[in-house]
């Protein structure tokens, strides 16, 4: 290793040289290296680099050990987009300072006034907090900036994206002009920069693999469905990738909670992370993570952003991001600090545009994967029971045996062991004669064989055993339902006949197991019909036909061209409207 790349290169302070060998840090990461300098000797700077590369030390360590003068008044403002962030960060200065004689106290909303007003009284030189908290004791004058040396905007992108952009700009309007103003992001939107050329002087640029800010060491897997983040998916997906310890991202605070119950009721054990919980509650959740006594924290982007606990193998997309950046801002959450990590995304129809977006914008091609069919579930169910009884059989009278022996070398063995297995395993609370079952319920998806629906509902297990009803699980009902609607479209009429419709083909069909209903769900979900704009519906042996309204076709074909239908690209096309149809059909 070169002189270059060392902390001795930083010329350190005893004090912080101390801090960091006892926080464990044997070498910069690249981001340190880069900037500690320039920000050491006072200069304002833009530094974007990928999330995990250790943004936090790069401006701690320059700014505690250049920046700071023993004077005991606010002499660093730090701003973070959440309470956690905050949190972490301010832990990373009381680490790092700790022999250094660093004040610091953390300003969050949620947490109580008095509180921080005292520990801003304490002779505090770092603050680290919320926009809006901040803004709060400015304006109270709780909170004197008035020797204040250097604002760091932290994840600066994400601060903009929750809309504090008022919040920051009200605030770095309020600080001295000398200041030095420190932005740390891990992508630079347009609007970041208009921030920056407002409020910064002269600011040097440091920008790190700007193409590539997902870290390294991170594999992408994404999982196609048509429900796209349902819970029997996500309960899939675990099967198959078997993490350890996951961050599970969600859209909506709602979908953590019902998320969190649903892998709960699956015997995982999880919490959900929201803006709703009370700042103890959010607190103890995080604890549990850390401690490792809770393996899956289902989140939205705003709870979960910047968390840093270093075990999670796992991020998983439950919810698809909008925004590539969030994509990779929560994808973060795993392969910190050159550890490995693998993002995992549930991909419904309507996400295949964003994660086309991602694909453009940073390069991520996650890895196609496809969930495992009904007929596969089953096979896997079927499997783990006999497992079960097998291990579950204890010893039996030798009379018992010779019994056994007799009964197999019947003709009709089989059946008297099916229903004695009816009789006397399936009607018995499956706790009593066996181990838990993979609790995979079979929704329907895209990838789903035809027998979804044959998956034994009759089986006798306690009604408990089901997924929660509650949840948007349940989608055979919808099914059926989407079934019926479009079964009396389906006529000896070729699609495309009819008044202002013409036909769509796609080169699918029954041998792809094609069904009618899911057809015209693919066409609302995907190219946003109305139902009244899907007409009739064949599905022929290799090609499926559709009578859609004229006007969105062209639009319909552009939308469904990456579409694949249990794993065969869909190809869609105008149809030929002369051509007569087969046997019309539609299941
Ligand atoms: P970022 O803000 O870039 O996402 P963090 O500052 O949260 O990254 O750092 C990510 C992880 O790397 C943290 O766990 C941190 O303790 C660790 N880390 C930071 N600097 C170093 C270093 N020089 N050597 C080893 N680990 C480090
Ligand atoms: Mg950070």
């Amino acid at each position: 290793m070169s002189e270059e790349q060392s902390f001795e290169s930083f010329g350190l302070s005893e004090p912080v040289r101390r801090a960091v060998a006892e926080v464990g840090y044997a070498s910069p990461t690249l981001v340190q290296q880069a900037t500690f300098h320039t920000i050491a000797e006072g200069k304002d700077v833009i530094v974007q680099s990928r999330t995990g590369s250790g943004k936090t030390a790069a401006f701690a360590l320059p700014l505690i050990d250049r920046v700071i003068k023993p004077a005991r008044h606010v002499q660093v403002m730090v701003l973070c987009p959440t309470r956690e962030l905050a949190l972490q960060v301010a832990g990373e200065f009381e680490r790092l300072g700790k022999f250094a004689d660093v004040g610091v106290a953390p300003i969050y909303g949620g947490a109580g006034m008095q509180q921080q007003i005292d520990a801003l009284k304490g002779g505090a030189k770092v603050v680290v907090g919320t926009p809006g908290r901040m803004l709060d004791h400015l304006r109270r004058k709780t909170l004197d900036v008035s020797g204040l040396r250097a604002i760091v905007l932290d994840e600066g992108d994400e601060m903009l994206s929750m809309g504090f952009a008022e919040e920051l700009n009200a605030i770095l309007g309020m600080l001295p002009k000398g200041r030095q103003a420190l932005i740390f992001s891990a992508t630079m939107p347009d609007a970041m920069s208009r921030m920056a050329a407002r409020h910064q002087r002269e600011p040097v640029t440091i920008a790190l693999s700007s193409d590539h800010v997902a870290p390294d060491g991170i594999v992408h897997h994404a999982y196609f469905s048509a429900s796209g983040g349902s819970v029997p998916d996500l309960l899939k997906v675990l099967e198959i990738e078997k993490p350890k310890a996951a961050l599970v991202f969600c859209n909506t605070k709602a979908e953590t909670e019902m998320v969190a119950r649903g892998l709960q009721n699956a015997g995982y054990r999880a919490e959900y992370l929201n803006g709703d919980l009370a700042q103890n509650d959010r607190e103890r959740v995080m604890g549990l993570l850390r401690d490792e006594r809770v393996d899956f924290l289902v989140a939205t982007d705003v709870a979960a952003r910047g968390i840093d606990v270093p075990h999670l193998s796992h991020v998983i997309h439950c919810g698809f991001p909008e925004s590539p950046e969030a994509y990779v801002h929560r994808s973060g959450r795993t392969g910190r600090a050159g550890r490995t990590g693998t993002a995992i995304s549930l991909i419904g129809p309507h996400d295949i545009g964003n994660l086309y977006l991602l694909r453009l914008t940073y390069g991520i091609r996650p890895i196609e994967r496809t969930l495992p069919s009904a007929a596969e579930n089953r096979t896997r169910i079927e499997a783990a029971r006999v497992e079960s009884l097998i291990a579950a059989a204890g010893n039996v009278s030798d009379d018992a045996m010779v019994l056994a022996k007799r009964l197999l070398t019947h003709d009709d063995a089989e059946r008297a062991v099916a229903w004695l297995v009816e009789r006397f395993v399936m009607g018995v609370r499956e706790d009593d004669v066996m181990p838990p079952v993979p609790r995979v319920s079979v929704s329907p998806s895209l990838t789903a064989a035809p027998e979804a629906k044959s998956e034994p509902r009759s089986n006798g297990r306690p009604p408990r055993e089901r997924a929660p009803r509650s949840e948007r699980v349940e989608s055979e009902p919808l099914r059926k339902i989407e079934v019926r609607h479009a079964d009396p479209k389906a006529s000896d009429e070729t699609p495309g006949e009819e008044v202002g419709m013409e036909s769509l083909e796609l080169s699918v069909g029954k041998r792809e197991g094609v069904r009618a209903g899911e057809v015209a769900r693919l066409l609302r979900d995907v190219g946003m019909l109305a139902k009244s704009e899907v007409g009739r519906i064949h599905v022929r042996d290799r090609v499926t036909l559709v009578s859609v309204r004229a006007e969105k076709l062209d639009a319909l074909i552009e939308s469904l061209a990456e579409v694949k239908y249990n794993d065969v690209p869909v190809s869609p096309r105008r149809g030929d409207v002369a051509e007569a149809p087969e046997a019309a059909t539609a299941d």
